[in-house]
């Protein structure tokens, strides 16, 4: 048998529930591997490994039961361990978002999505690196220091959940959670080559995770293939009464055999919008999202062009909208309901300093922008403005879909870049996230997966998106592709660390 790090899930499932593996052997294994590669990968911020072996042994014990009186099915994750991002509650497990205002802040409770994969039987290993509450795409805003890309130490693994992706790709865990308000899960799985899913807005409850943009964030998950992540998408997904956002609609069936690469893509559609394809792309990506839509082609889908005419409003129009809930959801963080206090005599000077020294200057900026777009005599021209073009890029998408049954398009103009590129030029930055925001502001669902590398050995994702609650077309055609391409299984050599 292979390195029990290098199983797919679907054999580890299988040894497990056989009883040839136990939990316990496959938590060890990972989290032998996370002590080894993490001082240099920091994918992760809080590792759990005591109550890590304590849910392996309950899942154990759960397998021998089940083996000594059969009849009854097994949760669908039992014994499998996960990573989740830092800005979901896990009960009794530090929950920083990547801030030091909430350094010691240990939840009560779990998060709606973590609470569901629990009963479904999964081992949580830790909590994964994030920019400070996921603001930024590159994890270097984490108040705990960036995450490494396991393809090139030197570079950015993406971000806000890009601690997730980096453990994904380095085998440090089999499964993770991210989340996803403007390409938090899309763009880190293009740059560390992995494969991870946004869900439509309200598909999955975002109770228990850490708010930035309410109306935008939505819990995503990652693995190393489309087919290893549903199963965590149906566990997760589903109304909850606890998010009055997510809707009450049947978790559609997931059929991989409709789209098995001998039946083909017949009868897809698939759109590619000209506005995703601009100047300033790096052209690698342009050749290799290309060369996956040829290959979409063969498969036997039928490729049309498709035009999104908003697209390049959407980034003025989040970067307005997410800052904007952003300066209202962290005014709770003030050092009275949560987070350290910095001591003052006077209760505004207690906001004052605990705020000012605990954030760090990504967020500030972010609550200033909020703050100044809300404020009186601003509010229409600039929250109200970027509201109607909301509206105007969710129309784009309808129209779209009328034609077509998928869009498929880049994740990101470029390649992972190097740690400290962006340096002191938040904009630069910024547009890093212009594929990716439209899906956002729309609410439809994404999915991203590698279609190669570019000449420095770094991967090349790309993303279909679908129409609202319409993941399993994402799925079914993701895996379609994987099925004739063998980009999902490419692994980092990481020799000096190893
Ligand atoms: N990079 C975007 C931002 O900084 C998106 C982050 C996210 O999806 N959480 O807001």
């Amino acid at each position: 048998m292979s390195e029990i790090v290098d199983l797919s899930l679907g054999e580890m499932l299988t040894a497990l529930h056989a009883g040839d593996l136990s939990s316990r052997e496959v938590t060890l294994a990972f989290l032998e591997r996370i002590e080894r590669l993490d001082p240099i990968i920091h994918a992760f911020i809080t590792i759990n490994p005591d109550e890590a072996l304590l849910q392996a042994d309950e899942a154990d014990k759960l397998i021998q039961n089940l083996r000594r009186e059969p009849g009854q099915d097994l949760p669908a994750l039992t014994g499998v361990p996960i990573a989740v991002k830092d800005v979901l509650c896990v009960k009794d497990m530090r929950c920083t978002c990547g801030s030091l205002i909430l350094e010691n802040f240990i939840p009560p409770y779990n998060a709606t999505a973590v609470e569901r994969l629990r009963e479904a039987g999964v081992v949580i290993l830790g909590k994964t690196n994030t920019d400070e509450f996921a603001m930024g795409s590159s994890t270097e805003n984490s108040a705990y220091g960036p995450t490494h890309n396991p393809w090139d130490f030197d570079h950015v693994p993406g971000g806000s959940s890009g601690g997730s992706a980096a453990a994904i790709v380095a085998r440090l865990t089999p499964l993770a959670l991210g989340t996803d308000t403007g390409g938090s899960v899309r763009q880190p799985a293009s740059f560390c080559g992995v494969t991870g899913i946004k869900p439509t807005y309200g598909r999955v409850s975002r109770y228990g995770l850490v708010a930035y943009g309410s109306s935008l964030d939505v819990v995503g998950a990652f693995g190393r293939s489309a087919a290893e992540i549903i199963p965590l998408f149906k566990v997760m997904a589903g109304a909850d009464p606890l998010d009055a956002t997510t809707i009450d609609l049947p978790i559609p069936e997931i059929d991989l055999t409709r789209m098995d690469s001998r039946t083909g893509l017949r009868n897809l559609r698939i759109g590619v919008p000209d506005e995703y394809f601009i100047e300033g792309i790096q052209p690698e990506v342009e050749d290799r999202v290309r060369l996956a839509i040829d290959e979409f082609e063969t498969l036997g889908a039928q490729i049309k062009t498709v035009n999104l005419p908003y697209t390049e409003q959407a980034l003025p129009a989040y970067y307005i909208i997410a800052p904007a809930e952003a300066s209202a959801n962290l005014a709770r963080f003030d050092g009275i309901r949560y987070g350290p206090r910095v001591p003052a005599d006077e209760m505004w000077d207690i906001f004052r300093h605990t705020r000012g020294d605990k954030f760090g200057p990504e967020v500030k900026r972010r609550i200033m922008l909020g703050t100044y777009a809300l404020s009186a005599g601003y509010y229409e021209a600039y929250y109200g403005q970027a509201q109607k073009v909301r509206t105007l890029i969710k129309r784009d998408f309808e129209a779209a879909f009328q034609k077509v049954d998928v869009i498929a398009a880049p994740v990101a103009p470029t390649t992972a870049f190097h740690i400290g590129e962006h340096g002191d030029d938040p904009l630069s930055m910024y547009l890093e996230d212009i594929f990716t925001l439209p899906a956002n502001l729309a609410g439809v669902p994404g999915i991203a997966f590698p279609v190669g590398f570019d000449d420095r050995g770094l991967p090349i994702g790309m993303q279909l998106m679908g129409p609202h609650f319409r993941e399993e077309l994402l799925f079914q055609t993701a895996y379609a592709y994987q099925q004739v391409t063998d980009w999902h299984t490419r692994q980092p050599k990481m020799d000096h660390a190893l």
